[in-house]
């Protein structure tokens, strides 16, 4: 993959984050580095928006405070915690979790994406998202709307989805996000939770609102759309 000019991309993260330190979504998931409540959060947001999970999660949280609480639950508990969040694969994937980070972890969430990977229901995705979101490693995780917003923003019309707005190679896009990273792991969070903000608020699939786009100057589509 061609590496994004340097001044467009150093351009395109200062616009990104100035926007998000004025626009942040407070999300209540943002406010903790406990590996176990970024962990919960990820889980439940794979499927589901944004709204009902902040509605479940602190729900799900009293009843199980900690990893321990969740492994010793009963899995007809756990599902009974989790309806009307659906797609209980997601409960029964985290709560096998954390049996195995009680048994093989001692009670501590590994940090290490390669790590996190080998757990229950976890991707790259989500394995990037905890290792940064929790204990703000430099590490990239690409959901959907990132995918988008990088797609968009850097790659030539012809390599994207159109219809979708996304990358047509998800390995590209995965490359882009890591040579975007900011240096220290600390704004790279900040950068990472930006570009979905960016995706989830502005940068939307349907029609992009680019009129309104911190980032459009940089953007290979929105300076199309002038
Ligand atoms: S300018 Fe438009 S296409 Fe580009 S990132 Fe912003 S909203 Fe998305």
């Amino acid at each position: 993959m061609k590496k994004p000019a340097r001044q467009s991309a150093l351009s395109f993260k200062r616009r990104l984050l100035a926007w998000f330190r004025k626009h942040a979504r407070p999300l209540p998931w943002r406010s903790t580095r406990d590996a176990y409540r970024v962990i919960v959060s990820e889980f439940m947001l794979q499927q589901t928006q944004v709204a009902r999970v902040e509605e479940y999660y602190p729900r799900f949280l009293t009843r199980y405070p900690t990893v321990a609480d969740l492994a010793r639950a009963r899995p007809a508990a756990v599902r009974e915690s989790w309806e009307g969040l659906g797609y209980y694969r997601r409960a029964a994937n985290l709560h096998r979790l954390a049996r195995v980070v009680m048994k093989e972890h001692s009670g501590t969430i590994p940090g290490d994406p390669e790590t996190l990977r080998s757990l229950p229901g976890v991707g790259a995705y989500t394995a990037g998202a905890v290792a940064s979101f929790a204990y703000e490693r430099r590490e990239a995780a690409v959901d959907t709307n990132v995918a988008r917003v990088l797609a968009r923003a850097f790659l030539k019309a012809g390599t994207r989805d159109e219809r979708r707005g996304t990358s047509t190679r998800p390995r590209e896009i995965w490359a882009l996000a890591r040579a975007l990273l900011p240096r220290s792991g600390k704004t790279a969070w900040e950068f990472n939770q930006a570009l979905m903000d960016l995706g989830a608020t502005i940068c939307v699939a349907r029609k992009p609102r680019c009129e309104i786009c911190p980032v459009r100057r940089q953007c290979n589509t929105g300076r199309q759309a002038s």
